[in-house]
Formats: C-alpha cells, sequence, structure tokens
C-alpha cells in the first residue's frame, strides 16, 4: 500500500462523500477547491475544502458533480486515498438507498451498522501484495460516529432508524423482483444501495472512522409497489435537504480524536 503523504496546502478533520442528490455543500465557509493525485488516478471529482463551525472539512461528491460517475466506476481507492492524503480522521458517507422492509419508509434515514457485499468485480484493498492484510470487520463502522448522527437526525425531527443491514449490489441495473425477495427473505437486509462497498474496507484499512447516512428514496421492487419517476426525485430532494442539515449540526459535534474503536485501529491486527 502507498504510503498517504499530506496534501501541501490543504488539510481537513472530517470528510463527507456526498452520494445521488448531494454534489455540493452549501454551508462550507472559506471553501476552495483542490485536485489530488494518487496512486490510483483521480477521485471522482475535485475536492471541497472549508470551514464548517470551526472545523476542517472535505466535500467530495461520489458520482462527480453531475453525477456523472455511475457506481461500479467509482474510483473508491482514489477517493480514500485522497481524503486520507488531506489527514482526514472521520469520513461520513452520504447516500441514497432502497428499502427492503415495510417500516424503513421513503423518506426516513438509516444509519446501518452491518452490510453484505454481494458486488462483483471492485478494487476491494490497497494491500496488493508484498504486505498482506486482513481487516476485521465484524463491525464495519464506527460505533462513536454512528451514534453522533443518530442522536442528531433524532434531534432534528428527521425519522432515522439506528441501525441497518446494507446490502451492495454491483448495479449498475437494479434488481429482479427474485433477487430482491432473496435480499428482504433470505438475507434479512433492510436496505439496498450500490457505492457503499468497497467504500467502507478502504476506509477501514486507511485506518478513518467511518459511517453511512443512508437515505431512503423508494421501496426496491419485491413491494410491488411503482411509484413515479416524479415521486422518487421529490423524496430524494426532501432527504438532501434533512441531509444538508444532519451534516451541518453533526460536523461540530464530532470529537477531535478518534478513540480506539472498532473500525480505524482494526488494521494494527491484521498486517501478515
Ligand atoms: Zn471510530
Amino acid at each position: 500500500m502507498p504510503a498517504f503523504p499530506p496534501e501541501p496546502g490543504a488539510s481537513a478533520e472530517i470528510a463527507v462523500i456526498g452520494g445521488s442528490g448531494l454534489y455540493d455543500p452549501e454551508f462550507f465557509e472559506e471553501s476552495k477547491e483542490i485536485k489530488v493525485y494518487t496512486p490510483y488516478g483521480l477521485p471522482s471529482d475535485n475536492i471541497i475544502v472549508g470551514k464548517v463551525k470551526g472545523r476542517s472539512v472535505a466535500f467530495l461528491p461520489r458520482h462527480g458533480r453531475g453525477h456523472k460517475v455511475p457506481p461500479h466506476r467509482v474510483n473508491y481507492r482514489a477517493n480514500i486515498w485522497a481524503l486520507k492524503s488531506l489527514g482526514v480522521k472521520w469520513i461520513i458517507s452520504v447516500s441514497a438507498v432502497g428499502s427492503l422492509r415495510e417500516d424503513y419508509k421513503p423518506g426516513d434515514f438509516v444509519i446501518p451498522d452491518q452490510f453484505i457485499d454481494m458486488t462483483k468485480k471492485r478494487e476491494y484493498t490497497f494491500f496488493e501484495g508484498p504486505v498482506v492484510a486482513h481487516v476485521s470487520m465484524a463491525d464495519p463502522f464506527c460505533e462513536d460516529l454512528r451514534r453522533l448522527a443518530y442522536e442528531t437526525a433524532k434531534e432534528l425531527g428527521i425519522a432515522v432508524h439506528s441501525k441497518g443491514t446494507y446490502v451492495c449490489i454491483e448495479g449498475p441495473r437494479f434488481s429482479t423482483r427474485a433477487e430482491s425477495r432473496i435480499w428482504k427473505d433470505v438475507f434479512k437486509a433492510d436496505i439496498i444501495g450500490m457505492t457503499l462497498v468497497p467504500e467502507v474496507n478502504l476506509a477501514c484499512e486507511a485506518q478513518t472512522c467511518y459511517a453511512t447516512i443512508a437515505m431512503i428514496t423508494d421501496y426496491d421492487v419485491w413491494a410491488e409497489r411503482p411509484v413515479t419517476a416524479q415521486e422518487v426525485i421529490e423524496t430524494m430532494k426532501r432527504n438532501t435537504e434533512n441531509a444538508k442539515r444532519l451534516l451541518y449540526e453533526l460536523i461540530p459535534r464530532i470529537p477531535e480524536e478518534p478513540k480506539k474503536c472498532s473500525c480505524c485501529n482494526s488494521l494494527e491486527a491484521a498486517l501478515l
């Protein structure tokens, strides 16, 4: 794995990776845009570095501005490497998902605590040899960051679920009905998306604290409840507004230094 040299001229303690709908952190102060080169190529877009209530924050739209990069083509290694090179210790990932449960409704937020990886061909690791690492993924998300995100969303009156299993599919196509029923009834997953893996495992290898704010846009096809594009667009718009409100309140509450947690320290026991 290449080292993470500090990027000259810019740094940040917290990063936000924006998903579908969230391309622009309008609440950043003193922001500037920087281009970061990595050993894996370019990240999804230029990174915006700025301040939020005194904290230094980096923002990267996962699909690039204008949604140019599909989920299976996102250069996840370049994205995580670039953020780490800015000195980021915490990553808040925001993503749009479908629901696999009746009671996880469109417009609700979920802070997942587990995931199931059904992706097929992505670059999953920074460790391609000769250094080999098998990081622990038993608890893949940062408990401290999850708790803060949940409590802050709740205070803001956002309908939020403190737990959930996210099944990550390869995409870019959606699931068939048969697949959707498997994720729901056999895997017992709660939400479905296309971008969590390998973002979460790479963040873990880079020893950053990582949590996801998953915003439900609609029910997956198991529900046999067709929605119009217009309904989905309206839900996404509302979700994006809520995500911005949540980030604005959440960022200043994040501690300066991560505690010893399972996510960012799993590498210590993993190097062979
Ligand atoms: Zn952590």
